[in-house]
């Protein structure tokens, strides 16, 4: 191992780099200390812990005639001439050429001195990335040096590795502390693993790993490096994984050690909530809602899942959870992510609920002035016992003195900090609420072991009975007017219809705008219809009236923005026309066609793409078309995407991965389970010591 012959001549620290602090480093003062907190930085040991997330590859000079637009490499070539070009943007463009072809270097920024060196028939090595530029190949500001005779060599030995980062620290500032870290202290770093379970896999040490991931010799297999399978990183993303899985079995054994109201009390009131409903529940919701209801029972904290595919029927299950909080006199926060979502669920509550004598209030951030002033002295008085919004309902100022169940739709759409307020909100005499979380995204199983190692999962598995399948169509934007044309043949039977005009840009405006225009063109063609519209930037009321009218069957066509994508419930409406449908993910495309097919008729949806398709956009639509299931669309979703992507950014914060890839990395997910299994019983300070080093401190994230 070279890191032996250089270390050697460093004086070593025995000492825990766990205990030092960064400033113990030589260069890290207390400002650059102060942007390393930022990212979680207080330690050696964390310093040694902050892996490269990719190498550069600086070890090879690569001819000209063989770069690649996107290649990051290192190019020698003579000066052929240099010059200042005044195009959009002047710049200093310098031809260099090494008999293999010819490359353009563009610099913006240059001082006079910097022109006058770059002269004709010197040499430049150069290392940056490539790109198309307008007339050749060339490199925007590259790192250069510059010399008279032809330089021999790539000039550096060894990968070089770049390094996650935070504003104002550089990647020289990373790779001088990373080497002083690991000259002075990785001795330092102790082995957490005991041998009995580590030996199955032969893996390097753990001090081995570490100097390898930091700085890999020339040698290194660079593919396996780049694919993060080599063994030194596969050593890692274990005990990554591993201390990610024990976190949350700390969690979810600290939450045991609160309590929670236990909800006994049956007076007849759920009794009355079954028999009132329109519909019998299935097997698979009777399921979920007695091991909700044994939960609630209990005086810990419930923190449950409810998963089940779009439209499978989670609200009456949620129903029914509250209605036995209710039956407690307790109060209940139910809330979602939209307000069009939130609106929803306060419908559907109230309409089973009033008929109980049960009230309902409704809280978003549009309550506003003595209404929310009310509302908000209701609340803390315990007049008001069920409330039904969105993020608002854990601002400053609410207050529920007996807060007994919180019930979150599409929490993925939430930060886990969120949630987290809103269960402060609820401390009847120091206990905390119990919790249930709806979702629509299923998550495979060995997933959800790792992600929700914390959470305790009911599935609703099949969807109600008398549904069936969507029949998803995939047509090109060229065909438009014949789309149009099924449009009104439908809504001429009776059938009522969606047009959705998904996100053009990030923006509200333009895709509000988008909607709009579509349904002004709609109007023309199909004059006959009564066509309605709601987007983001509507009022509330607005919105709200549009969607009773076409809940009412008063319109026949509803265009939509992306507003509608969870959650909105018309069973009548059984086509669905999405425009722009290349640009939509998976995930996204499956919950606007959830809205369609809760009825008995055969519903159709209509993917309209303007070509050419992209390979990924090809993909996901054919994919849509073959089926409507939606554990396997999550399932490609996760494959074509990662789980980053898939379960919510904020979500994942949690679950901040530092080399491991849950989908990447799934076959150690086993024997993470193994392992952390044998550690909490044989070997409980190490656990703790492993969680310490890899998960970011957060202290409240403890007791979720
Ligand atoms: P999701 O799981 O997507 O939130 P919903 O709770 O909105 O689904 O239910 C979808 C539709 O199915 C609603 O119209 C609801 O009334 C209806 N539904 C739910 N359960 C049943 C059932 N057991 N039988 C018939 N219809 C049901
Ligand atoms: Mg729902």
């Amino acid at each position: 191992m070279p890191a032996k012959s250089t270390a050697k001549t460093q004086v070593h620290s025995s000492r825990d780099p766990n205990r030092i602090p960064v400033t113990a480093l030589k260069g890290v003062g207390p400002q650059l200390a102060a942007k390393l907190a930022r990212i979680d930085i207080r330690t050696v040991q964390d310093v040694l812990f902050h892996l490269p997330f990719r190498y550069q590859d600086r070890t090879r000079v690569t001819p000209i005639g063989a770069a690649r637009a996107g290649d990051e490499i290192v190019v020698v070539g003579q000066i052929e001439h240099a010059g200042i070009s005044y195009g959009r943007r002047r710049s200093l463009l310098c031809t260099i050429s090494d008999g293999s072809g010819l490359l353009t270097v563009r610099l913006f920024h240059f001082s006079s001195a910097q022109q006058a060196r770059l002269k004709r028939g010197l040499w430049l090595r150069c290392f940056g990335e490539v790109r198309r530029g307008p007339a050749k190949l060339e490199m925007v500001h590259p790192e250069y040096e510059l010399s008279e005779r032809k330089p021999q060599t790539a000039g550096i030995e060894g990968l070089t590795p770049v390094y996650p980062s935070t504003e104002g620290v550089g990647q020289g500032m990373w790779r001088r502390i990373t080497t002083q870290a690991l000259q002075q202290h990785l001795r330092g770093v102790t082995e957490l693993l005991p041998d009995r379970l580590l030996k199955p896999w032969r893996f390097p040490s753990l001090q081995a790993a570490l100097w390898h991931v930091h700085r890999p010799p020339a040698d290194t297999d660079v593919e396996q490096l780049r694919a993060v399978t080599d063994p030194s990183q596969q050593r890692l993303a274990l005990e990554e994984l591993l201390a990610h899985h024990l976190s949350l079995r700390f969690a979810r054994r600290k939450r045991r050690t609160h309590s929670a109201p236990a909800m006994r009390e049956d007076n007849g009131l759920l009794q009355a909530y079954w028999e009132a409903l329109p519909f019998r529940p299935t097997p698979d919701q009777r399921r979920a809602c007695s091991q909700i209801l044994s939960d609630l029972g209990e005086a810990t904290p419930m923190l449950r899942l409810l998963q089940g595919d779009v439209g499978s029927g989670k609200t009456v299950v949620a129903g029914a959870a509250v209605v036995r909080a209710l039956e407690n006199r307790y109060q209940v926060a139910v809330m979602a992510p939209t307000e069009l979502l939130a609106e929803q669920h306060y419908r559907t509550l109230s309409a089973w609920l009033h008929p109980l004598g049960q009230n309902v209030a409704w809280l978003s951030g549009r309550v506003v002035g003595r209404e929310r002033n009310e509302l908000l002295g209701a609340l803390q008085a315990g007049d008001v016992r069920l409330v039904v919004g969105t993020h608002a309902l854990f601002q400053r100022g609410v207050e529920f003195p007996r807060l007994g169940l919180v019930v979150v739709d599409e929490q993925h759409r939430f930060g886990v900090d969120q949630r987290l307020a809103l269960r402060d909100k609820g401390s009847v005499d120091m206990q905390i609420p119990h919790q249930l979380i709806m979702t629509a995204t299923p998550i495979p199983r060995t997933l959800a072991m790792s992600f929700y190692a914390d959470l305790d999962v009911s599935s609703i598995e099949h969807l109600p009975p008398g549904r069936k399948a969507v029949e998803t169509v995939v047509v090109r934007e060229s065909r438009r007017a014949e789309v149009v044309a099924r449009v009104e043949a439908a809504c001429r039977e009776g059938r009522q219809a969606y047009w959705v005009c998904p996100i053009i840009d990030e923006s509200e405006v333009l895709e509000a705008q988008a909607a709009t225009d579509t349904e002004a063109a709609l109007r023309a063609s199909l004059p006959g219809l009564r066509i309605g519209l709601v987007h983001g930037r509507m009022r509330p009321r607005e919105k709200e009236k549009v969607m009773e009218r076409f809940r009412n069957t008063g319109l026949d066509l509803l265009v939509a923005t992306t507003v509608i994508e969870v959650g909105v419930d018309v069973p009548n409406a059984s086509l669905m026309v999405i425009e722009n449908a290349e640009r939509l993910g998976l995930a996204q495309l499956h919950q606007l066609r959830g809205r369609i097919g809760r009825g008995s008729d055969q519903a159709c949806c209509v993917l309209m793409y303007r070509s050419p398709l992209a390979s990924q956009a090809r993909t996901r639509l054919a994919l849509m078309r073959e089926t409507t299931d939606g554990f396997e669309i999550a399932r490609k979703d996760l494959e074509l995407r990662g789980p980053g992507e898939v379960l919510g950014r904020r979500q994942t914060g949690l679950m901040q991965l530092m080399i491991a890839d849950l989908v990447r990395d799934r076959e150690l997910l086993p024997a993470v389970e193994k392992i952390a299994r044998a550690l909490i019983d044989e070997y409980p300070d190490q656990a703790q010591a492993l969680v310490s080093r890899w998960v970011a401190e957060d202290p409240d994230y403890a007791s979720v």
